[in-house]
């Protein structure tokens, strides 16, 4: 470090600040660098806690622990020099695209707020809130990815583990349609393969790990068994498992023309999950967004729960974005549903392409939007985008992108994690505080949020014919 550089921590961790940050050391630097220890990364749904960020100004210059996804997320974020609300394209002040917003909101006939994933549990929160007070529609970009997963816990339930259990005692892990060596590089590292547990001493030589998977990705490469099933046959080879745990014959040329796997590989594989101590299994989008979609996974967490008449078994979704399981658990507890929730009539109701936003569009049913921290413009059908640009809408995003470039109310945020305090939940619905490494000129989520939602609520009570003074505000 240079003479005329020094590290101030913010002393969360009891272990000293780093004396060499590798990249902060240029000799012209003559001001004060801040090191946030245990910072938390929300680039992907592992949510590691453990990142120690260095700090210039505004700009992160190192992400210590970080894999080369959450490197990406902290070294590239950037304040953009925008102004922090637009209405109709032109600047306008925060209170007065609050304003509106909420006149669009409480003058709608059949509104849908939207997305919340790369968000604070405490902004879904008040989303949630939002959409009660207008009576529309609350759903997340859960409808979009792992949607399939949340009808089929409603169906069968889930016999589940924190990432801490699968790390301490899983010894046999199987990933079925993910590819987390990809998606979320420290999975293996810090919680599934790698680590050495409470009740597994030599780490990675004490598991067993399999891959499911219809092709040979990078993470098939680190496993001990990779299981390549013919596409489109998740339903079929996981009701062969679920049949072998029972212990019921099948017919094996059935069985490797429907599965493109022989029976022999799928007994040996139903022995081995029956000699394992603590089985787990993750599933990502190639069960959930394929052929049978929630029937796969009902499947799946069915066999899981079969598992449990021979051994300990549980099962997970491989969730990507940051907290879009915050976004899952704040939903239900607020509705009992997790997704795609109809709050018209004044209480909940629950129906996947009824109520979920791409059918709702696509249909050019909603009237009005509230488009939180996702960017359905550019990844919805052409159908939903070309009825989304029809409406006037809001939207929260920390970026530009076509979706803030379309809406009637575009509001520039501070970033959750890197400028905003809050609560996230990792995969396996654990809820980690956030630690943020410096402050935003623009407002948080939860700011515009909360007044949107004391806004609406006046105008609300007004068009009731309700006295503001009976509100509570
Ligand atoms: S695994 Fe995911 S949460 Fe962890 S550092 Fe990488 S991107 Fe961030």
């Amino acid at each position: 470090m240079s003479a005329a550089t020094s590290v101030k921590s913010n002393g969360h961790s009891s272990a000293p600040p780093p004396t060499t940050p590798s990249s902060p050391t240029s000799p012209e630097r003559t001001h004060e660098l801040n090191v946030v220890k245990d910072a938390t990364c929300t680039f992907c749904g592992c949510v590691c806690d453990d990142i120690d960020l260095t700090v210039d100004g505004h700009k992160i210059v190192e992400a210590e622990r970080a894999c080369v996804l959450g490197k990406g997320w902290f070294l590239n974020h950037d304040i953009e020099d925008r102004p922090a609300c637009l209405i109709q394209g032109q600047p306008a002040t925060v209170a007065e695209g609050i304003e509106r917003a909420s006149q669009i909101l409480a003058g709608a006939k059949y509104p849908l707020v939207y997305g919340l994933s790369d968000t604070t549990a405490e902004s879904q929160r008040v989303a949630v809130g939002i959409a009660d007070w207008i009576g529309g529609n609350v759903d997340t970009t859960t409808s979009v990815c792992h949607g399939p997963s949340g009808m089929a816990f409603q169906g069968v339930g889930e016999v589940t583990a924190s990432l801490g259990e699968v790390r301490n005692r899983g010894d046999f892990i199987m990933f079925w349609g993910s590819n987390p060596a990809e998606s979320h590089p420290r999975h293996f590292t810090k919680y599934s393969l790698m680590p050495k547990g409470m009740f597994l001493p030599n780490g990675r030589k004490d598991r067993t790990m399999v891959i499911v998977d219809v092709r040979k990705t990078k993470s098939a490469k680190a496993a001990d068994i990779y299981i390549p099933i013919k596409p489109r046959s998740d339903f079929e080879a996981l009701w062969a498992l679920r049949a072998l745990a029972q212990g019921i014959d099948l017919d094996p040329v059935q069985v490797e023309a429907e599965t493109g796997v022989p029976l022999a590989t799928w007994q040996d594989l139903m022995d081995r999950m029956k000699r394992a101590k603590f089985g787990v299994i993750f599933f990502g989008m190639g069960v959930t967004m394929t052929r049978g979609k929630h029937a796969n996974s009902e499947a799946l967490l069915a066999l899981t729960r079969d598992m449990n008449r021979h051994t300990r078994f549980v099962c997970k979704p491989n969730r990507g974005h940051g907290n879009v399981t915050g976004a899952d658990n704040v939903v239900t507890w607020r509705t009992g549903y997790p997704f795609g929730v109809n709050l018209g009539r004044g209480y909940p109701r629950f129906n996947p392409g009824e109520y979920t936003a791409a059918d709702v569009l696509a249909r050019r049913e909603a009237d009005a939007a509230l488009i939180i921290a996702s960017d359905p413009m550019a990844n919805f059908s052409q159908p939903a985008r070309e009825h989304l640009k029809s409406i006037p809408y809001i939207a929260l995003d920390p970026k530009d992108s076509p979706t803030t470039r379309h809406a009637a109310v575009a509001f520039t945020v501070a970033t959750y994690g890197i400028n905003v305090p809050g609560t996230v939940y990792r995969m396996d619905d654990v809820p980690i505080p956030l630690r943020p490494a410096f402050d935003s000129p623009f407002p948080s989520d939860f700011e515009i949020l909360s007044g949107i939602e004391r806004r609406v609520k006046v105008l609300k009570a007004a068009a009731n014919g309700m006295p503001a003074s009976r509100l509570s505000l």
